[in-house]
């Protein structure tokens, strides 16, 4: 058993980075990467807690992109990335000034509506070196009473069309792809049954190092699994798969056991790090 795509409190995620990997190895979990998003400040803390036994952890990341050309949310995957890479590193730190300015933006907007919410309440849900999100603003929200649930918050405040809702820029997808290609991970789009146009995206996409398809992913059902197999083999690509858990209330292991992410794309996935690492795409 592997996952290939989960959260903790690096991002948007409830569990802690630590307590993640000790489930992961009472579970007996292969391979583990932790795709936190825009933040890659949980490897260092898994390996820590991966330690001595048999899981291994991949270093990963989920940046969050905006397509202009149709103004479309696409997440994209990196596995094998280098955590540390300066170019990466740059991205990610962008993002986060991005986020800081968008929560801030968010609360002025909020208190302009009568909503007493302050910057602060966002990031005391959040921790310091991690990346805030609208999962924050929602859990600030239900602290103050203000929703119950965090559906509630993002159904009445914190969607693309409420007028309480704030957008911020990002990188796009292109530049995503090609911040984890040349760092030497493995790029892969992310739940992409979720999107449009997305034999369009492939194609643009693979120009800038594009290696992959999450093809298996809880949002995704059997039809649309297969569909992207065959879009990733007719396109030379891999395919991946991850739980996407969050440190929902039904728990990891009920997280896990209702995805089945096949033997294959481990090794498969090694193979892409192999031949990256050989500098077989290379012209000499
Ligand atoms: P942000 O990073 O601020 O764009 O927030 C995106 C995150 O919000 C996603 O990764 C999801 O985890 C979460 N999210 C988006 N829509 C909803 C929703 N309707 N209910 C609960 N969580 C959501
Ligand atoms: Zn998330
Ligand atoms: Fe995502
Ligand atoms: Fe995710």
């Amino acid at each position: 058993m592997i996952d290939l795509h989960l959260h903790t409190t690096f991002s948007d995620g409830v569990s802690e980075t630590a307590d993640i990997i000790k489930e992961a190895i009472t579970f007996g979990l292969k391979a583990i990467a932790i795709t936190d998003h825009d933040n890659t400040g949980s490897y260092a803390v898994a390996c820590k807690a991966a330690e001595g036994s048999d899981l291994e952890v991949i270093p990963g990341i989920e940046i969050n992109t905006v397509w202009e050309a149709h103004k479309q949310e696409v997440h994209v995957l990196g596995f094998y990335i280098d955590p540390y890479e300066v170019n990466l590193q740059r991205v990610i730190q962008e993002h986060r000034q991005r986020r800081l300015e968008q929560m801030d933006a968010l609360a002025k907007k909020f208190q302009s509506k009568g909503i007493k919410i302050t910057l602060e309440d966002i990031l005391a849900q959040s921790r310091e070196e991690g990346s805030v999100g609208r999962p924050h603003v929602a859990r600030a929200l239900m602290a103050k009473g203000k929703v119950a649930t965090l559906s509630d918050a993002f159904n009445v405040y914190l969607n693309r069309k409420a007028d309480t809702y704030v957008s911020r820029t990002t990188v796009s997808p292109h530049e995503a792809v090609e911040a984890i290609y040349d760092c030497g991970g493995i790029p892969v789009i992310a739940h992409p049954g979720e999107m449009e146009h997305i034999e369009t995206l492939v194609e643009e996409l693979m120009d800038y190092g594009l290696r992959g398809l999450e093809a298996y992913h809880k949002s995704h059902r059997p039809a649309i699994i297969e569909y992207h197999c065959n879009l990733a083999e007719k396109n030379g690509l891999i395919v991946t798969g991850g739980t996407d858990y969050h440190g929902e209330a039904v728990g990891y292991a009920n997280a896990l056991s209702r995805l089945r992410v096949p033997e294959y794309v481990l090794p498969r996935l090694k193979m892409e790090r192999d031949r990256r690492a050989k500098g077989l795409f290379k012209v000499s």
